[in-house]
């Protein structure tokens, strides 16, 4: 029969060698690549302990492998400190974590000839550990990253440094073996690495949480941007609308829609290059001027809206005007300096009963108006009326 211990020590390598080849996959695509790669370096390293412990139990050089088994687990979570480092922006210096991992390596070989199973030992074993992994989770409450799923990686750190402690406890009471040779055959083996295959699968898959969360909030922010402008696209535009009308949704706001004039004209004079040139600029001087609280959309070829949250039609209006001036200021390299880019504007309330598509289509039939009145001027639309009023 297969002793338990050993059964524990081959899953655990295995665990620990499955998260190493995920986190390096996962680095591939994340953001966060080298903190993925931190973590995959971090299990695979670790996963050499459980090896390591076994040729303590079956080979002749058991202090050379007792010391590697140690050097590994703390290898290994040293360089998960790392990746946690860069994840959450609390790093530590080099310097220091090699300087600690010495220290403990040679504290290690201080105490491999005392009495095994006395609190002593067990402490002086188990607390670095300890403070590793403590100081992931202190990393990890220090950050401005606060999303639920890093409280849930906190508190299982600051449980999982803890353990540790426990662990020495158990140690004393239950027998960690006399020598390091017999520890594979005690119960304390068969809980410490049947607790340590939870602590792994748990931290392993809730770090890769944050990664692949991560990932899922780059893709969702990159299908509702579009790239020639970096502005919301018309789907991030509504859907930043929708967020915004749903914390303020007894509150009237504003929206305007524009449109650059006679672009065509632009692009089969100067060419679709410099048209899309226009654009750009179009899109820095709206952002520019832009609350930072306003939603800033390309939703059409030329054609941009922003939807104002909290803001009066007048206020409105007067951002309007100004972009409308600041439109006839653009200049863009490639064009003739006597080139005038301007756009026209339609500005709409929206009131807190009326949906979006209704507001912006009063603000398109403001914006047509002022195409019609000439181009190059700003219309506002009567509150839930066709009636418009002339302002530029
Ligand atoms: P108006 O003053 O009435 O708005 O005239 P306009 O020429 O601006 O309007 P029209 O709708 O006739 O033409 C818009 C042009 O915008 C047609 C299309 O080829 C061009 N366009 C749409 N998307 C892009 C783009 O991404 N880049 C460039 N360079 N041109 C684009
Ligand atoms: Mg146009
Ligand atoms: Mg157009």
């Amino acid at each position: 029969m297969v002793n338990g211990a050993v059964f524990f020590l081959v899953v655990n390598f295995i665990i620990a060698i499955c998260f190493a080849l995920v986190f390096a996959v996962v680095a591939v695509r994340s953001q966060s690549r080298q903190a993925a790669l931190w973590f995959s370096a971090g299990f695979a390293v670790a996963s050499l302990s459980a090896i390591s412990e076994l040729f303590v139990a079956y080979t002749d050089l058991s202090k050379l492998f007792a010391v590697l088994a140690f050097a590994t687990v703390l290898g290994g979570m040293i360089l998960l400190r790392f990746g946690i480092g860069e994840l959450y922006g609390v790093r530590i210096a080099p310097f220091w974590a090699i300087s600690f991992f010495t220290l403990c390596i040679v504290l290690d070989l201080f105490i491999y000839g005392l009495p095994r199973s006395t609190l002593r030992h067990a402490l002086s074993y188990q607390t670095p550990f300890a403070l590793v992994i403590l100081t992931c989770a202190a990393a990890v409450f220090a950050s401005r990253r606060r999303a639920r799923i890093d409280r849930v990686l906190g508190y299982l750190l600051t449980a999982t440094g803890l353990h540790f402690f426990a662990k020495a406890g158990l140690a004393v009471t239950a027998g960690a073996g006399a020598a390091a040779t017999d520890y594979i055959h005690t119960n304390y083996a068969l809980i410490s690495q049947g607790s340590t295959a939870v602590l792994i699968v748990a931290v392993g898959l809730t770090l890769l949480s944050v990664l692949v969360l991560d990932i899922m909030a780059d893709e969702r922010s990159n299908s509702e941007r579009d790239v020639l402008s970096d502005l919301a696209n018309r789907r991030g535009f509504e859907n930043g609308v929708a967020a915004a009308r749903l914390v303020a949704p007894a509150v009237r706001h504003s929206v305007m829609t524009c449109d650059i004039d006679r672009f065509k004209s632009i692009n089969d004079t100067f060419g679709h290059h410099a048209g899309d040139k226009v654009i750009r600029a179009f899109a820095d001087l709206l952002k520019s001027n832009a609350a930072p609280n306003f939603i800033v959309g390309r939703i059409g070829g030329e054609e941009f809206a922003v939807f104002m949250p909290n803001t009066t039609v007048e206020t409105a209006m007067l951002f309007a005007s100004s972009v409308r001036l600041g439109a006839t200021g653009i200049t863009v390299e490639g064009l003739p300096p006597t080139l005038t880019v301007s756009a026209s504007f339609g500005v709409a309330d929206v009131p807190a009963g009326e949906s979006i598509d209704d507001a912006m289509r009063r603000a398109d039939m403001a914006l047509y108006e002022a195409k019609r009145a000439g181009r190059n001027c700003v219309r506002q639309a009567r509150s839930a009326s066709p009636d418009i009023r002339l302002v530029t």
